[in-house]
């Protein structure tokens, strides 16, 4: 099975190809067509599975060029633990948000507040944050929350680890009702379902069984 014949776009195809990827990946193809129907979902597979081009590539598509004209709000809005994940998380994202003349911002523990500020100041479609300092920029009203179409928690099951529960709650509880909203976890916890139940309905539940 080839990218194509998961219904992504000409444009994502191409940068696909560029950054040299040949075949989606088990969660790649479970995963991209629910979320290009727009459905809710929380999925697990392990790590390094290609989790994170599983959720970006149909979000990245759900975003028309007229939506990011003038990057005046952000409307994918990406959790991850910790700094480094993030990080990762960008540095995957670069190429297509470039060649698709988006803006992305990211925003961490860490970071220096200022540039963080001048950066959502100048514009932004996507933000990929940690739970503690996106909830500080949302509290002081730094990202307008209620343009946020697609809400997605990386490593869920990390964030209870490191005890970021209740930014997690704080951040969904301020999402309008209808955002679609992924959660994704190497497991997928008691714990995580918890959380899902909670903030997600309707939800799907994608895992890939461990190999073996
Ligand atoms: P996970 O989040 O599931 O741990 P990542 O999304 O970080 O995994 O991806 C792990 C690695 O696999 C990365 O180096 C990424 O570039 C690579 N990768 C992702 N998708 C593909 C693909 N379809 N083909 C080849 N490599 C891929
Ligand atoms: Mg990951």
């Amino acid at each position: 099975m080839s990218f194509s014949s998961l219904k992504l776009s000409t444009p994502l195809i191409g940068i696909i190809e560029k950054e040299g990827y040949t075949n989606p990946t088990p969660i790649q193809r479970k995963l991209i067509p629910v979320l290009l129907d727009g459905h809710s979902a929380i999925a697990s597979a392990q790590t390094g599975s290609g989790k994170t081009l599983a959720y970006l590539l149909p979000l990245l598509q759900l975003i028309t060029p007229e939506d990011t004209a003038k990057h005046s709000y952000p409307k994918i809005f990406i959790l991850s633990p910790t700094k480094e994940l993030a990080q990762q998380i960008y540095e995957v994202s670069k190429p297509f948000v470039s060649a698709l003349g988006m803006h992305a911002v990211l925003l961490q523990g860490g970071g220096r507040r200022t540039d963080e500020i001048q950066r959502l100041k100048r514009g932004v479609d996507m933000i990929i944050a940690t739970p503690q300092r996106a909830l500080e920029h949302i509290e002081a009203r730094r990202i307008d929350i209620k343009g946020i179409r697609h809400l997605v928690v990386d490593e869920a099951d990390m964030m209870f680890d490191l005890g970021f529960v209740g930014y997690l709650e704080k951040i969904f509880e301020s999402m309008t009702e209808r955002s679609q909203k992924i959660i994704v976890s190497a497991t997928i916890t008691p714990r995580v379902v918890k959380l899902a139940k909670a903030y997600i309905k309707p939800l799907k539940r994608i895992e890939l069984d461990p190999p073996g």
